[in-house]
C-alpha cells in the first residue's frame, strides 16, 4: 500500500510482479502460487512437514527481502510476511485452513513484520486477545465521533485508527465486531455489518490524483460521522471505520429488524450530500453498499464483513446508486461463481472459445437488413455456453472487458470484410462497448488503430454505446464520439429508456440513432406506460431527427405497432436471432430488398 501510495500504481504492479516471480522460482512442480487479491498471495505446499514448510517460507522471505525488485525506483526494498498452517487430522476444510494461515499472517505483521508465523492454537488465541484489548474501552456518552485514539497499544505498530479520517481501521473494526457479537451472543441480539463505497472513487482518484482524493474521503468520513450522530437514538449505536482505500465499515447495534436497518441505511445516504465541492471539482456522490446480519448470515466478524462485502459488489454490479443490498446465500453463490469466471476470461480469449454471433437491425419500411449487430458468445470446454450477460460484468470488473473488446472489434472488422468482398454493400457493423473501455484514455487510437488494420470502413462502424457512458466522465465520452463521428463511424445509444435517460446527451450529442430497451416492448404488445413512453421517445427523437430502432421485437403485433408509431428500424428475433457468421450470411443473401440497389 506505501508503495502504491507513494510511487503510484504501475510501481505498485512492478513489486507484484517480482513478488510472484519470487514466489514461483522458490516452488516445486507440484505447489500451487495464487495470488488472493491485492498484494495477498498464496501457496499450496502439497506433501511437506510443518518445518519444511517454514524453512520453505523463510527462504522466501529472505528472497525477497536479500534482492531488490526491478522497478521504476531505485533502491526500492521491500519485505514480505507470512503466515502458513498444516493441514490436520481435524483440519482439512479449505476456508478454516485459509483462516488459520490469515491468522498467523496477521501475527507475522503485528510482531514486526518481515516474519514467518506459523498457525498454532496460541496463535489463534493470542489473536482473539489482542483483538479484545483494541475494543475502545466505554461506548461514551459525549457527542463527539469517537474513533479509537487512546488504545493501550501493546506494540507500536499497531494503529487502530486511520489517519486521514481520524475514523477506526479495519482491525479496530473488526476487534470492535467482534466485542458486539460477544455481548449479544447471549441474547441473540441483531447486529448488523455494512461495508459501503464511493462509486466514482477511483476514477476521482486517478483523473484528480490523490490530494482531491483524500480530501473526498475525509469529506464523507466527516459525513458518515455526523449523519451517525444525526440518527443516534437510545437505542441505535452505530459505529464507522475506514476499512481500506474507499471502503469504510458500519456496525449498527440495537435494531429490532432487517427492515429497520434497510431504513437506517436508506436515511444515511439522504443525509449524505448529492455532490461536493472539493478543490473546485463537483463530485457526485453514490455508494454501494452491502449488509450481512448476525445471527443470520455468519456469527463471526470476518465473516459477516466478508459477506458485507460480497453484498456491496453485487449492489455495484447493479451499478444502482446507494442501494443496499443484504448478503444472502445466492450472492454467496454468484460471488463463487464470479470469481470462477474471472478466473477463466483469460483462457478463453487466448484459447479461442469466444465468437461472434450477428443480428440484423432491419428498416421497417424496405425490409432491408441495414446493420449486423455483433453479439459476444462464449462456449467454455466444461460448463458450455455462458451467457455475455453474465461474463461482461465480470469483465468489466477486473478491467479484461478492454482485452476482450479489442478482439470482438477487430473480429467484427474482419467478417464486415468478409461480407464487403462477398458483395455486399453497403452493411454497417455494430460492436458493444462497454464503459470500461470507454474510459480507456487511448480509446480513439485503439479503434482506429483496428480500422487501419482490417481496413474496414469508418463508415461501415457502428458502436453502441448506453446513457451511463456519459454519466461520470462527461467530456471525455463527448469528445470520443464528437472525434469518432468526425471520422464517420456510427454511434447508436443502446437500451435507452432503461436508466438515466437525458434528453440533453440526445441534443449535445445527436447520435446516429437510438436503440428503444427491450423492456418497453414487453412480452406481449406495448400498453399503458410503455406505450406512451415509447411513442414519446420516437416523436422526440425524430425532432432532433433521430432514427429510432426498436429492439427485442417478436411479434407481428409488435411490429404493427412500432410501423403506426414510425419506428425506424427494428431488430428481434421476429427478423433473426443472433447468428454465426455463416447463417449470418445466409440471412443477409436471402434479404431480398438488399439486392435492390440502394433501397434504403
Ligand atoms: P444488448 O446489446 O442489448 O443486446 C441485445 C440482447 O438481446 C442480446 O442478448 C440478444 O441476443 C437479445 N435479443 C435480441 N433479440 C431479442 C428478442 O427478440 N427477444 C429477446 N428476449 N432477446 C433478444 P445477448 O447476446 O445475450 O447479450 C446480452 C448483452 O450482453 C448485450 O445486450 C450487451 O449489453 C452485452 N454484450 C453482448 N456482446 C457484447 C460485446 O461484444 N461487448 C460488450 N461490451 N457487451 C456485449
Ligand atoms: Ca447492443
Ligand atoms: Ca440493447
Amino acid at each position: 500500500k506505501n508503495v502504491n501510495d507513494t510511487y503510484g500504481h504501475h510501481v505498485g504492479d512492478q513489486v507484484i510482479k517480482f513478488v510472484a516471480d519470487t514466489l514461483r522460482a522458490n516452488s516445486r512442480g507440484d505447489d500451487v502460487v495464487g495470488r488472493m487479491g491485492g498484494e495477498e498471495f498464496c501457496m499450496i505446499l502439497p506433501g511437506v512437514d510443518p518445518d519444511r514448510s517454514v524453512a520453505i517460507a523463510e527462504r522466501i522471505r529472505l528472497a525477497i527481502a536479500d534482492s531488490q525488485p526491478s522497478s521504476d525506483v531505485p533502491d526500492l526494498r521491500i519485505t514480505a510476511s507470512f503466515g502458513l498452517s498444516q493441514i490436520d487430522k481435524k483440519v482439512s476444510d479449505p476456508p478454516e485452513l485459509v483462516n488459520r494461515s490469515d491468522e498467523g499472517l496477521y501475527a507475522a505483521k503485528e510482531s514486526g513484520r518481515n516474519k514467518t508465523v506459523m498457525w498454532s492454537k496460541t496463535v489463534g488465541k493470542e489473536r482473539a486477545e489482542v483483538a479484545e484489548q483494541n475494543v475502545a474501552p466505554e461506548p461514551a456518552p459525549e457527542i463527539a465521533p469517537k474513533p479509537p485514539v487512546a488504545q493501550p497499544s501493546p506494540r507500536a505498530t499497531e494503529s487502530t485508527s486511520d489517519d486521514l479520517t481520524g475514523l477506526g481501521n479495519r482491525k479496530w473494526f473488526l476487534s470492535s465486531v467482534n466485542t458486539a457479537l460477544k455481548d449479544s451472543r447471549d441474547d441473540e441480539q441483531l447486529i448488523a455489518v455494512s461495508s459501503l463505497d464511493i462509486n466514482s472513487f477511483k476514477r476521482v482518484n486517478g483523473a484528480l490524483g490523490h490530494v482531491v482524493g483524500d480530501k473526498l474521503l475525509k469529506r464523507v468520513s466527516d459525513e458518515i460521522q455526523s449523519a451517525i450522530e444525526e440518527l443516534k437514538t437510545e437505542r441505535i449505536d452505530v459505529k464507522a471505520a475506514r476499512l481500506a482505500n474507499d471502503e469504510f465499515g458500519l456496525l449498527l447495534e440495537g435494531f429490532d429488524n432487517v427492515s429497520d436497518v434497510q431504513a437506517w441505511m436508506n436515511a444515511l445516504f439522504n443525509l449524505m450530500s448529492e455532490r461536493v465541492d472539493i478543490e473546485g471539482h463537483q463530485i457526485i456522490l453514490n455508494f454501494s453498499s452491502g449488509v450481512s446480519l448476525f445471527p443470520r448470515d455468519a456469527d463471526e466478524a470476518r465473516s459477516l464483513l466478508q459477506n458485507a462485502t460480497a453484498a456491496r459488489t453485487e449492489s455495484k454490479r447493479r451499478e444502482g446508486n446507494n442501494v443496499v443490498e443484504f448478503f444472502s446465500e445466492e450472492i454467496n453463490r454468484s460471488s463463487y461463481k464470479r470469481l470462477w469466471l474471472e478466473s477463466q476470461l483469460h483462457d478463453a480469449l487466448e484459447n479461442g472459445q469466444f465468437m461472434l454471433h450477428y443480428q440484423p437491425k432491419t428498416h421497417v419500411e424496405s425490409g432491408r437488413i441495414e446493420c449486423m449487430e455483433a453479439l459476444i458468445r462464449w462456449s467454455h470446454p466444461k460448463v458450455g455456453d455462458i451467457s455475455p450477460n453474465e461474463f461482461i460484468s465480470v469483465a468489466e470488473n477486473t478491467g479484461f472487458i478492454c482485452n476482450i473488446g479489442d478482439w470482438v472489434l477487430e473480429e467484427a472488422c474482419i467478417q464486415g470484410q468478409k461480407w464487403r468482398a462477398d458483395g455486399i454493400q453497403n452493411l454497417r457493423v455494430a460492436v458493444n462497448l462497454s464503459n470500461v473501455q470507454l474510459r480507456q484514455p487511448d480509446i480513439e487510437e485503439r479503434i482506429v488503430a483496428i480500422l487501419d488494420k482490417t481496413g474496414f470502413p469508418a463508415d461501415l462502424l457502428e458502436l453502441e454505446i448506453t446513457e451511463t457512458a456519459f454519466l461520470n466522465d462527461f467530456d471525455h465520452a463527448v469528445n470520443m464520439v464528437k472525434s469518432l463521428r468526425k471520422r464517420g463511424v456510427h454511434f447508436a445509444l443502446d437500451d435507452f429508456g432503461t436508466g438515466y435517460s437525458s434528453l440533453n446527451t440526445l441534443k449535445e450529442l445527436p447520435f446516429d440513432s437510438i436503440k428503444i430497451d427491450r423492456s418497453f416492448i414487453g412480452d406481449s404488445v406495448p400498453s399503458g406506460a410503455d406505450k406512451e413512453i415509447l411513442g414519446a421517445i420516437i416523436k422526440i427523437a425524430h425532432t432532433l431527427e433521430i432514427p429510432v430502432v426498436a429492439e427485442g421485437v417478436e411479434t407481428k403485433a409488435q411490429l404493427a405497432l412500432l410501423k403506426q408509431m414510425k419506428c425506424d428500424a427494428v431488430q428481434g428475433y421476429m427478423f433473426g436471432r443472433p447468428a454465426g457468421p455463416e447463417k449470418a450470411t445466409e440471412m443477409l443473401t436471402n434479404n431480398a430488398a438488399r439486392r435492390v440497389p440502394n433501397a434504403a
